[in-house]
């Protein structure tokens, strides 16, 4: 659709409401038709810098072992039954095997009257 050119035209500001020919008025970033006093630019503020969070962890990291451990073990924790909880002094952890484990949950009992 084509406008006319409104040379001719009058508008009213819309901050002031002062009456303007129509090609004075300019357009805001927000919208708004104003005359060349009221006209304001965008303040840098209202356009927020992305902020994106400083990152911290290392991309395949190689911390300092001490010598004779194997790294990547984990730590073991074992349940002693004299002191209820015993920790390996090793903070990477000791290597150990097991066969077989057995383990049990508990009983459902299903009544049907
Ligand atoms: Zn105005």
């Amino acid at each position: 659709m084509a406008y006319a050119s409104g040379k001719h035209s009058l508008a009213i500001c819309d901050r002031c409401g002062f009456r303007y020919k129509y090609t004075q008025l300019q357009e805001e970033w927000n919208g708004f038709r104003v005359c060349p006093e009221c006209f304001e630019p965008k303040h840098p503020q209202l356009e927020p810098v992305r902020h994106l969070a400083d990152p911290e962890a290392l991309r395949h990291p190689r911390p300092d072992v001490p010598p004779g451990v194997v790294a990547g073990a984990g730590v073991v924790r074992t349940i002693d039954a004299n002191s209820m909880m015993s920790v390996t002094g090793d903070v990477i952890g000791s290597e150990f095997s097991q066969d077989a484990a057995t383990g049990e949950i508990g009983t459902v009992t299903v009544v049907i009257s």
